[in-house]
């Protein structure tokens, strides 16, 4: 297959090249990465775009879900999403759009330049009418549409099969499945009493995948949807399939990275994270969250953000955003900036425990910044600028700021210590 593993193989592609400038990287190293299944570049064949490395030797980067529901139904709003969180630092955007115009809202997304993933069981679901009735050609041939139309990286819960199904009678938790996709193959499954296709007929999705190169996002369709649920045997059983499928995956040269738990305890972050990553050989691992408590609704961008925080710490490589509004209603844009604000903290978070250098750089100089009282520069370092600027300045002082006035502790020691 005309892959970029399979290119890797024998020369170094630009998309390799371009990362590895980006990220500061040899790239016959970056090059090896690929070939080994360590690092993704989600680049569809059919288009091109700004490239983003995702894995162990580059920095963490951060995803944003948009789009419509049949409930709230505003393409204009979903623009307005996708602008919002690229303008605060999003590096990819996935279009979990399942009401209106579903070719049309992604034919407005691929135009931006940035990668793009999308769920197309979501779509898949509503031509079929219904989870139940959905069939393997349709689910397959909307795969394949997706591909077509320049999609990089699609979430495909693949690993949701017949044991996973069964580890959900043998011990049932709390929520069930939140994951809708998990939720759509579940149905799928019981009511026609078959394998998830997506498992069965693995080895022809790859072929679909390896012709326009599009990665696959192995989903967590067993996802724990409350703390109480993470210690249920159903998201291990899938954490096994998404092992022996990524194997498949790098052997037939397609990218591919896994898709790991929702709702942890913050203590158990740890070994999940290192258990995928062992089982996959490596593969970059997708975050949704963590989120480690269930009892915040109206803040899980911040539960998120901590949760993420962690799993960097144990090897996490891609976040995917929480907006306040998760649980509880569609993001709008407010939510959209909010959420992507406090991802992109937990990615740098991320670098810093990983050891970035750029991220070192970065907290050294406003550590300097900040004991020269030097604010242009301190607003110059910060993450987001006008944000900071815009707190500062609403309280103008001599040099200082207003929390301590006359009395701050750096003028003071900065004059004993210049
Ligand atoms: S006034 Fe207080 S908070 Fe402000 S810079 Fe000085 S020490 Fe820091």
């Amino acid at each position: 297959m005309d892959t970029l593993i399979n290119h890797c193989r024998h020369n170094i592609p630009p998309e390799v090249e371009n990362v590895a400038l980006l990220e500061g990287l040899d790239p016959g190293k970056a090059a090896e990465h690929i070939i080994t299944g360590r690092l993704v570049i989600p680049h569809n064949t059919r288009r091109k775009h700004k490239v983003i490395g995702i894995g162990d030797i580059c920095q963490v980067k951060v995803n944003v879900n948009i789009g419509t529901s049949n409930q709230l139904c505003d393409p204009a709003l979903e623009l307005q999403k996708a602008e919002a969180a690229l303008i605060n630092g999003a590096d990819s955007l996935m279009d979990l759009s399942t009401g209106g115009d579903l070719l049309g809202m992604r034919k407005e997304l691929l135009r931006l330049d940035t990668v793009i993933g999308t769920v197309p069981v979501y779509e898949a679901v509503r031509r079929a009418g219904n989870a139940a009735d959905l069939e393997a050609d349709l689910l397959f041939r909307v795969i394949r549409e997706h591909c077509n139309q320049g999609v990089d990286f699609l979430t495909l819960h693949c690993g949701v099969n017949t044991d996973v199904f069964q580890s959900l009678h043998e011990d049932p938790r709390t929520m069930g499945v939140v994951s809708r996709g998990g939720a759509f193959h579940v149905a799928m499954m019981a009511s026609q009493g078959i394998e998830n296709p997506l498992w069965s007929e693995f080895d022809y999705l790859l072929e679909i995948l390896g012709e326009y190169d599009v990665v696959a996002s192995l989903g967590d369709g067993m996802r724990p949807g409350c703390q109480d649920d993470a210690e249920r045997l159903a998201k291990s059983v899938e954490y096994l399939n998404l092992g022996r499928l990524a194997r498949r995956a790098l052997d037939a040269g397609v990218q591919r990275m896994i898709e790991g738990p929702g709702h942890i305890p913050l203590e158990q972050i740890g070994y999940n994270v290192r258990m995928i990553k062992e089982l996959t050989g490596d593969a970059p691992l997708y975050l949704l969250g963590p989120l480690v408590t269930d009892i915040a609704p109206g803040y899980d961008h911040l539960v998120g953000a901590i949760g993420g925080s962690v799993a960097c710490m144990y090897g996490a490589n891609f976040l995917c955003m929480v907006s306040p509004s998760e649980h509880l209603a569609l993001p709008r844009v407010e939510d959209i900036i909010e959420g992507t604000r406090a991802s992109v903290i937990a990615a740098h978070i991320g670098d810093l425990v990983q050891g970035s250098r750029k991220a070192k750089m970065q907290e050294l100089l406003m550590g300097e910044m900040r004991h020269n009282l030097d604010w242009e520069a301190q607003f110059a370092t910060a993450l987001f600028p006008e944000v900071a600027r815009v707190i500062h300045d609403r309280d103008p002082g001599d040099g200082t700021c207003s929390m301590c006035g006359d009395l701050c502790a750096v003028k003071m020691i900065r004059d004993i210590f210049p």
